[in-house]
């Protein structure tokens, strides 16, 4: 369980730099998410690693709330949004997530970052509303792609990821990467209290 524990210290670390990597670069264009849209968390395609929910379900666990969790997770059948999101429109488009400060890599990038397009050569992903929203600044963006270049998506999930090979290596939809980060939690959790009898014992 310390393992795990420091690993997600860690883990926590990186989240930090990426979050004030992506805020600046967003700010600095223009860029930024429209104010209470939940757009991106409602999507089924999110997708995560186990490593980048371990910070989250060991919160859950501490707030006694992994094995609830768990159960709700496992009732789930079809690829659906983000189970921690709270809808706060009729369709569901506004709206807020209630564990922001645990939110793996990717939350922390929503909105517009960079990527590597098949030539090589950065390129501009941003979303469908803030292009709608801000579509000067947008084209700006893409005409200083060099000058001012995007902070690539792929490489900060990198830097997470590298962190723990065996964890951080397959990607899932969001909710299963966390029933799986639950699921190492509470198997690591009962065996250190197994420990803990023996030694008693
Ligand atoms: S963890 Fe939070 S920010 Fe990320 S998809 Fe879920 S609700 Fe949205």
């Amino acid at each position: 369980m310390q393992r795990l524990r420091e690993l997600s210290r860690r883990v926590e670390a990186v989240y930090g730099e990426i979050a004030e990597t992506f805020n600046n670069y967003q700010q600095r264009q223009g860029l930024q998410c429209r104010s209470g849209c939940g757009e991106c968390c409602l999507a089924p395609t999110i997708e995560a690693t186990v490593l980048e929910m371990l910070p989250l379900a060991l919160y859950l666990f501490d707030q006694g709330k992994a094995e609830q969790t768990l159960a709700q997770l496992e009732q789930l059948t079809e690829p659906q949004g983000c189970f921690f999101y709270q809808k706060l429109s009729f369709d569901g488009k506004q709206g807020q997530c209630s564990v922001y400060q645990q939110r793996p890599s990717i939350c922390r990038m929503f909105g517009a970052g960079g990527y590597r397009d098949k030539t090589g050569q950065t390129s501009l992903s941003a979303c469908k509303t803030i292009k709608l929203d801000n579509p000067g600044k947008y084209q700006q963006s893409l005409i200083m792609l060099q000058s001012e270049p995007p902070p690539l998506m792929m490489l900060s999930k990198e830097q997470v990821n590298e962190l723990d090979y065996q964890l951080g290596n397959n990607h899932y939809g969001i909710n299963t990467a966390l029933q799986l980060a639950l699921e190492q939690v509470l198997f690591k959790a009962s065996y250190s209290f197994e420990q803990t009898d023996q030694q008693i014992a």
